[in-house]
């Protein structure tokens, strides 16, 4: 074999970000590839919700939403969440989720290009950025839903001058490929319309570079382990503050929420894109990830992230070479975030087995076997582990169990 668990182990004695691991409950005798899906617990989460309950929430009760900044949850955690993306401060809240985070981003974007009826979708974003496109056009009426795929089709989709904002995602949930954000934005903004980018496989697997972006959405429960159900984040262009209203004008969006007034007036900046209560004891989990992330130096975060998953691609294609798998992430590292995907023709059982045997990766229909790389917790010697039990799998037909050919509820 081209590298040895040995030399992966001497890999990781050497890994600047090492120590991080330590901040994570990982079961004992698991690889945990998921975390592109739900990030795993870093190990402050469950004092700081016990914290939140038994101090600010049973000492203050409802005193607790000014003396423990409750109500200011949504811009601080964005504040603390804004350089992970590469947005400054007032520009980024946090809450709902990323559904109804882009419900607030493309209305937001289509009400500030009144003369255009046309969105954007890709064919191959994950289903729920399509549902919410489809309910909001639904909805108002008179707006049109062009498609295309990935980029493919995009530059003929904008050539009419009727779009009024593209939606896309920059790294794909399936094949794990990232488009050139920069590139893809200046072609859409030079046709006039809005670009709102969906960060959910970005966020925490690399810095990214938010900034020419109009408006921007992602979850906190993948790479960026805020735990199940934690609250999303929209990021606004202050080049759009002034103007961008969105559709779900609730009361912790307005101006001033405790005047109880009858009519709504949008808050100024990027709090308007609050609105309503936040979760709370969900944000104290967020919160203890991003005091775990700020330790990160996102550079270090990056050179791992791109070592683990070339690894990943050169061991499983040295070990599984004849079993049939085909890689469908880029070589490339700058076209791939933080997760290689590979098809194969009995994906759904391959996984089981692979399960079943301690390496945790999922399955995404028709043929997808997906592997996240979450960088702060995920070690040179689990990828090795994961490849040598993959192969084994392949190998020995293991999958051919009939066990593994019934499908779970959810993959
Ligand atoms: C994970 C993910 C979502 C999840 O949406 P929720 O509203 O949090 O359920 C949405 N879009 C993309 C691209 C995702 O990867």
């Amino acid at each position: 074999m081209t590298i040895s668990r040995a030399d992966c182990a001497a890999l990781d004695a050497a890994d600047p970000l090492r120590h991080l691991r330590d901040e994570f409950v990982l079961p004992e005798g698991t690889v945990y590839l998921v975390g592109n899906s739900l990030g795993a617990p870093p190990k402050g989460a469950a004092a700081a919700v016990t914290r939140v309950v038994a101090e600010e929430w049973g000492g203050r009760l409802v005193g607790a939403w000014n003396a423990d900044g409750w109500f200011d949850l949504p811009v601080s955690t964005g504040d603390r969440l804004a350089p992970l993306i590469g947005a400054g401060p007032g520009q980024v809240v946090v809450g709902d989720t990323t559904s109804i985070a882009i419900v607030k981003a493309v209305s937001a974007a289509l009400r500030l290009r009144p003369g255009r009826r046309v969105i954007v979708s890709d064919l191959d974003n994950f289903p729920t950025d399509r549902y919410m496109v489809q309910g909001l056009a639904g909805a108002l009426g008179g707006h049109e839903i062009r498609d295309v795929r990935g980029t493919e089709g995009l530059d003929a989709a904008l050539a009419g001058g009727d779009v009024a904002c593209v939606l896309l995602s920059e790294v794909d949930y399936r094949t794990g490929n990232r488009h050139d954000t920069a590139e893809v934005t200046a072609r859409v903004q030079a046709a006039g319309a809005l670009m709102v980018w969906d960060l959910c496989h970005s966020a925490g697997a690399y810095r990214v570079d938010v900034s020419p972006a109009d408006f921007a959405v992602g979850c906190t429960y993948k790479y960026l382990n805020g735990g199940p159900g934690s609250p999303a984040f929209v990021y606004v262009h202050p080049r759009h503050h002034a103007d961008a209203e969105h559709i779900l004008t609730g009361w912790h969006g307005h101006a001033a929420p405790f005047a109880f007034e009858p009519g709504y007036r949008p808050a100024e900046g990027v709090r308007r894109f609050a609105v309503s209560t936040p979760h709370v004891l969900s944000f104290a989990a967020l919160n203890a990830s991003l005091d775990v992330w700020e330790r990160a130096d996102l550079a270090e975060v990056r050179a791992k992230s791109v070592a683990l998953t070339s690894l990943f691609i050169d061991l499983v294609e040295e070990l599984c070479a004849p079993y049939g798998l085909g890689l469908v992430t880029s070589r490339d590292p700058e076209r791939r975030g933080s997760q290689v995907s590979f098809t194969h023709p009995e994906g759904y059982p391959v996984m089981r087995a692979l399960i079943d045997r301690g390496v945790q990766g999922d399955f995404r229909a028709p043929d997808i076997l997906r592997f996240g790389f979450a960088p702060l917790y995920i070690r040179h010697v689990d990828v090795h582990d994961a490849a040598v039990t993959l192969a084994e799998v392949l190998e020995k037909e293991h999958w051919r169990d009939e066990r593994y050919m019934r499908r779970l509820a959810v993959t």
